[in-house]
């Protein structure tokens, strides 16, 4: 049995709490098949990791390991080691690439540990070549859907030159299963945006996943049949889906920790949805880095009231700033019918509790398959990056979701939304003749999450095919 081996595996996620819940997540499902994993991460990181863990460290064999990361070395405010206390942009971007000071220190690691491989982020495109140099094997994580893989390897075939110059307002992505339409204006970096040192960060991990040893992915096959096939056939990736990763937390405690200490108690969150009915509440949230300007905001407020529906609704403002962003009287109004919890919520809590009937998200991958998971439909209103590509596989391939009408990367602050379209868009997916097809569609898919990661199912079954791949390498 694999049990045998004993196989030691470095987990290295990039420093975003979408990167590491899903990491954390990811050693656990390792660990509890007998692999020895390492968590490797920064210090500054290292205390919510552990609390991730939880009792899982303590129960099969999982480690962090710390390395130093010194932003200011590079211009950047001392002390910052996760992307959510970055407020600007194009801080984010330097911050992407600062992390390459983490090269060194990773080495040193690798040297004295000599794990039998290293699972590191796509941001990291370097990490091949260091694992490399000590004949260890590199599997590449890149936190996003199977969808948005094969939509950003497809767009690479399209001339950026010839193509800026044509003036139509979306274009259909070459070789992608369904004849995907995306706005011109949703592309940001991966069209023919300026920020260049983000293309050649992404060029240089394309690259570098074509050397590493394969991909793992936090997906089910079934979810993303076409687009697997796509990837592993057409593309020539070797790939393992092995999610949905978030139901490696089995109870209460640890699915409310995956990752900042949540605002709200998770039982006090919990009973305000008992008393509501069933697929009433809606919940609202942006994941752990957008940064919704006030007036978008406010018609978020004015739609959710219009709309009559209950909701929990989560936004990263803390309780001493001011609330302008909310009109008069909001939350007195509210009261009973609504929750807004200023700052980190237990998401997969939410999600999974039965009067939940609907997620506004910005569509981040986690979230998005969290939704799944939980068989909630979704409103969806991406930001930026990958998150338009999931909203495409959420509402055109899947049709769990209706869209906001969100097409603009705009920064973290995302493209104006009205709060009509909101109203609209809760209406549309709590009640009438289409809103019941697609819950139905989103319960079916959530029965097919579990059924893959059960014993025997398609990501369990992938999981054990890559452990005994790796054992035989090494043994
Ligand atoms: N999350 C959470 N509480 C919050 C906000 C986010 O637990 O208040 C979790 C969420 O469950 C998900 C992750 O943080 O696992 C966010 O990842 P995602 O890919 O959705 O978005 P990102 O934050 O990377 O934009």
């Amino acid at each position: 049995s694999i049990e045998q081996h004993s196989l030691h595996i470095f987990f290295f996620p990039f420093l975003a709490y979408g990167h590491i819940i899903p990491t954390v997540d990811m050693a656990k499902l390792f660990a509890e098949k007998g692999v020895k994993a390492t968590i490797i991460t920064t210090p500054g990181n290292a205390p919510f990791i552990s609390k991730a863990i939880g009792k899982a460290k303590t129960e099969n064999e999982i480690q962090i390991q710390t390395i130093n990361f010194s932003s200011a070395e590079v211009g950047l405010p001392d002390g910052l080691e996760i992307t959510d206390s970055i407020t600007n942009p194009y801080l984010i971007e330097s911050f992407f690439i600062a992390t390459s000071l983490l090269q060194e220190p990773l080495e040193q690691l690798l040297h004295k540990q000599r794990p039998n491989c290293v699972v590191a982020d796509m941001f990291f495109p370097w990490a091949t070549d260091s694992a490399a140099k000590f004949g260890i094997p590199r599997l590449v994580f890149h936190g996003t859907s199977l969808f948005s893989l094969c939509a950003t390897t497809c767009m690479q075939l399209i001339d950026p030159n010839n193509d800026v110059s044509s003036d139509s307002e979306s274009l259909t992505i070459p070789n992608l299963p369904g004849e995907i339409k995306i706005a011109r204006t949703s592309l940001g970096s991966y069209g023919m945006g300026d920020r260049t040192s983000m293309i050649k960060l992404l060029r240089e991990a394309n690259e570098s996943e074509l050397r590493s040893h394969g991909v793992v992915v936090n997906t089910f096959y079934a979810l993303e049949k076409d687009y697997a096939d796509l990837y592993s056939k057409v593309l020539g990736r070797k790939a393992w889906h092995i999610g949905p990763l978030s139901l490696c937390n089995r109870d209460v405690e640890e699915k409310a920790h995956r990752g900042k200490e949540a605002s709200v108690h998770e039982y006090e969150c919990l009973k305000w949805l008992d008393t509501k009915k069933p697929n009433s509440v809606v919940y609202v949230c942006f994941g752990s880095t957008t940064l919704l300007s006030d007036s978008r905001l406010r018609e978020i407020a004015i739609g959710l009231e219009a709309s009559g529906q209950p909701f929990i609704w989560v936004v990263r403002k803390s309780k001493e700033d001011e609330v302008e962003w909310l009109p008069d009287g909001f939350e007195r109004r509210m009261e009973g019918k609504g929750i807004i919890i200023r700052g980190w919520a237990p998401q997969v809590l939410i999600l999974e509790h039965k009067a939940t009937g609907a997620f506004v998200t910005h569509c981040g991958w986690n979230s998005t398959l969290e939704s799944v998971t939980a068989g909630v439909p979704m409103i969806t209103w991406p930001i930026y990056a990958d998150q338009f590509f999931n909203e495409k596989l959420v509402t055109e391939v899947l049709k769990i979701g209706v869209p906001v009408g969100a097409k603009k990367w705009n920064g973290l602050e995302g493209d104006s939304v009205s709060w009509d379209a909101v109203e609209k868009a809760v209406k549309s997916i709590m009640t009438g003749e289409a809103a019941i097809v697609m819950r139905n569609s989103a319960k079916n898919l959530s029965k097919q999450a579990r059924l893959a990661m059960e014993e025997g199912g398609s990501s369990d079954s992938d999981l054990i095919a890559l452990i005994e791949e790796l054992s035989s390498m090494t043994f």
